[in-house]
């Protein structure tokens, strides 16, 4: 079984771009399970057509230890598995601990055992900040492949950087390996190249482009994936472009993350200053 966790900056498209590819890899026959890892739990909305998962965390709090997986694990798009691991009580409790209670509590409700046949689990982690909290997935070693979305602007680089040094701390030690950088793109000038020589910067590999496209927010808006809604569109093929990508990756690396001057010297020679 694959464990894959997707990091980036706050609203750079983590949620959406992870249940479009689930969509492509159900698509392909995979079977998927996605763990939203993130407090404002919308991480399966679009695989589950709008419904709202009831969280992990919130199921814990109101029902006790007595819970079954049915009440936190909902079948979702062409048979992927969805889960909202939920966030603790605003103000009280770690959120990053969070997560490891939801996932311990589903490898004790049996949803990685062999029987299930999962080809891969994808958490879906807010990545604004690397703390010990959020980096928790990776260095407990549930998370062995992340994927970076980022785009051409700054403050997504910046964060993608951080995010690498979290890996880089936790890979020398462990298991867990940097996949790739994902590009979503936010029509930034020469944001190709840039993130291309980002991604090389760093080890890695910008391992897809997908484009900005508002047939993405047609879809959101009725509550589906790309593939679900119009699965013809161009941008469905992005997508499965994507999802065949990472199922063909052979380019697990321990990242380097550069110096901020390095990082601003990137942006001055590939960026919107050189086009
Ligand atoms: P995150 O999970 O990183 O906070 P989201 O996945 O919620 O970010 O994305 C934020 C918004 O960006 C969504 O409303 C989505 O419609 C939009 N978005 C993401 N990717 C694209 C894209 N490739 N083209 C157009 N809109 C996108
Ligand atoms: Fe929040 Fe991170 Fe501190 Fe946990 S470690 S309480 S997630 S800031
Ligand atoms: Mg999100």
């Amino acid at each position: 079984m694959r464990k894959v966790a997707i990091y980036g900056k706050g609203g750079i498209g983590k949620s959406t771009t992870t249940q479009n590819t689930v969509a492509a890899l159900t698509e392909m026959g995979k079977k998927v399970m996605v763990v939203g890892c993130d407090p404002k739990a919308d991480s399966t909305r679009l695989l589950l057509g709008g419904l709202a998962q009831q969280s992990v965390l919130d199921t814990l709090r109101t029902e006790g230890d007595d819970v079954e997986l049915e009440d936190v694990r909902s079948p979702g798009f062409a048979g992927s598995l969805c889960v909202e691991s939920g966030g603790p009580e605003p103000g009280v409790g770690c959120a990053g601990r969070g997560i490891i209670t939801s996932i311990n509590l589903l490898e004790r409700l049996g949803a990685y055992d062999a029987s299930e046949d999962l080809e891969y689990v994808f958490y879906d982690v807010l990545g604004d900040v690397v703390c010990g909290g959020f980096a928790m997935p990776m260095r407990e070693g549930k998370a062995q492949e992340i994927y970076i979305v980022a785009s051409g602007e700054m403050m997504a680089m910046y964060a993608a950087n951080n995010i690498c040094k979290g890996i880089r701390k936790f890979a020398q030690t462990g298991v867990v390996r940097l996949g790739g950088i994902i590009c979503n793109s936010r029509n930034v000038d020469n944001e190709y190249e840039l993130i291309d020589a980002f991604a090389k910067e760093l080890g890695t590999q910008m391992i897809h482009f997908v484009p900005r496209n508002n047939d993405v927010q047609r879809a959101e808006i009725n509550k589906k994936t790309v593939i679900e809604w119009d699965a013809t569109c161009t941008q469905a093929d992005e997508y499965r472009a994507l999802a065949t990508k990472i199922d063909q990756n052979e380019m697990f690396v321990i990242p380097k993350p550069m110096a901020t001057e390095t990082l601003e010297g990137l942006l001055l020679e590939h960026g919107v200053l050189a086009a």
